[in-house]
C-alpha cells in the first residue's frame, strides 16, 4: 500500500559535495529541504582517502570525513536527510513528482538534481580489491596523483580525460605508462599530441590490463597483454589510475529532462542550474563532463538552491 503523498517545497536528491551545499543553503532560506541520499550516501568522495585540495582544509581531510562534516552541516539548519533511491519521477505538471524506493510519493515545488556521475572501472577482481584497500587505485588523478609524486604510474584509457589525467600526472612522477586498448586514441588530436609528446609518458597500444599485481596491500605493478600479439608483460608502478569514462546517473530523469548524448544533464541557460523544466536544477557531476570537482560540485549546488529559492519566490508561495 502506498503512504500518503507528502509535499515539500524543495526536494535535493542526491548527497555529494552538490546535494549538501545545496541543502545548506535551501535550509538556511527556510525552503525546509528534504534531502535523499541515494545508493552512496556522500557520494564518490567516499571512495576517495585524501581530499588535499579542497580550500578550508590546509592539512587535508579524508574524502569520508569531509562529508560527515557537510553532512553535519546540513543537519545544523535541520535539513531532512534520508536514505532512498529515486525510483520515478513525473516532471510533467507544475508540481513535480518524484517517487522513493517506488513506493513514497513526493510533490515537490522545486527539485534539486544532484545525483552526481560514477566512473567506470575495468571490474577485474585485483583493480576492484586495491581499489576497496583505499590505495593504489583510483579513477582521479587530481585527486589521488600527489600520492604517488616521484614513483612510477599506469593510467589505463584513450579519452580526453585520460590525456590530461597522464599529463597531470607526468609533471609528478618519474614515469607514466598509458595504455590504449585499440591502436590510436579517442581523445581529440591536441590532447593525444600532448601525451605522446611527453618524453616520460610511455604509450602502449593494443594493450590490456589482465591483473593488478601488489604485495602487502600495496600495488607494485600491472600485468598487461597485447592483444593482437598475445605477448604479456609486468609494468612496474605503484599506482594504477583508471580514466575509461563515467557515467552520469541520470536516467531515471530521461523522460523529462534534457540529456546529452553521454546522460549529462543539459544547462538549459549555460551559466545557471537551470534545466529545461522550470523549478527543476541541476548541480555538480550530473551536468559536468568537464571539471568534476568536489569545489565546483559545491559551487553548483549553491547556485541550485539560490535558484530554487528564486523560483518559489517568483510563483508567490
Ligand atoms: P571517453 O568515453 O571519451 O573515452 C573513454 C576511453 O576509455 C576510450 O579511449 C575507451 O577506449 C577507453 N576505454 C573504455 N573502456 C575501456 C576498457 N574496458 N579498457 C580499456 N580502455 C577502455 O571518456 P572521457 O572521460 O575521456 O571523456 C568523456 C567526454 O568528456 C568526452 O566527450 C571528452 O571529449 C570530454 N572531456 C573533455 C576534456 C577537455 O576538453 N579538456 C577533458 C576531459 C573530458 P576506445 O577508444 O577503444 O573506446
Amino acid at each position: 500500500m502506498s503512504e500518503e503523498i507528502e509535499k515539500v517545497k524543495c526536494l535535493i536528491i542526491g548527497s555529494g559535495p552538490a546535494g549538501y551545499t545545496a541543502a545548506i543553503y535551501a535550509s538556511r532560506a527556510n525552503l525546509n529541504p528534504v534531502l535523499y541520499q541515494g545508493m552512496q550516501p556522500g557520494g564518490q568522495l567516499t571512495t576517495t582517502n585524501e581530499v588535499e585540495n579542497f580550500p578550508g582544509y590546509p592539512e587535508g581531510v579524508t574524502g569520508p570525513e569531509m562529508m560527515m562534516q557537510l553532512e553535519a552541516q546540513a543537519k545544523r539548519f535541520d535539513t531532512d536527510i534520508r536514505n532512498g533511491w529515486v525510483t520515478k519521477v513525473d516532471f510533467s505538471g507544475d508540481v513535480h513528482k518524484v517517487w522513493v524506493d517506488d513506493s513514497k510519493e513526493i510533490h515537490a515545488q522545486t527539485v534539486i538534481i544532484a545525483t552526481g556521475a560514477s566512473a567506470k572501472y575495468l571490474n577485474l577482481p585485483s583493480e576492484q580489491h586495491y581499489l576497496k584497500l583505499g590505495g593504489g587505485v583510483s579513477a582521479c588523478a587530481v585527486c589521488d596523483g600527489f600520492f604517488y609524486r616521484g614513483q612510477e604510474t599506469v593510467i589505463v584509457g584513450a579519452g580526453d580525460s585520460a590525456c590530461e589525467e597522464a599529463h597531470y600526472l607526468s609533471n609528478i612522477c618519474t614515469k607514466v605508462t598509458m595504455l590504449v586498448r585499440r591502436n590510436e586514441f579517442r581523445a581529440s588530436k591536441i590532447m593525444a599530441e600532448r601525451v605522446q609528446n611527453t618524453p616520460n609518458i610511455e604509450i602502449l597500444y593494443n594493450t590490456e590490463t589482465e591483473e593488478i599485481l601488489g604485495e602487502n596491500d600495496l600495488v607494485t605493478g600491472v600485468r598487461v597483454k597485447n592483444n593482437q600479439t598475445g605477448e604479456t608483460k609486468e609494468i612496474p608502478c605503484t599506482g594504477f589510475f583508471v580514466a575509461i569514462g563515467h557515467t552520469p546517473n541520470t536516467q531515471v530523469f530521461a523522460d523529462y529532462i534534457d540529456l546529452d548524448e553521454q546522460g549529462y544533464i543539459k544547462y538549459a541557460q549555460p551559466g545557471t542550474p537551470k534545466t529545461n523544466v522550470a523549478g527543476v536544477f541541476v548541480c555538480g557531476d550530473a551536468a559536468d563532463r568537464t571539471y568534476r570537482q568536489a569545489i565546483t560540485a559545491a559551487g553548483t549546488g549553491c547556485m541550485a538552491a539560490l535558484e530554487a529559492e528564486r523560483y518559489i519566490a517568483a510563483k508567490g508561495h
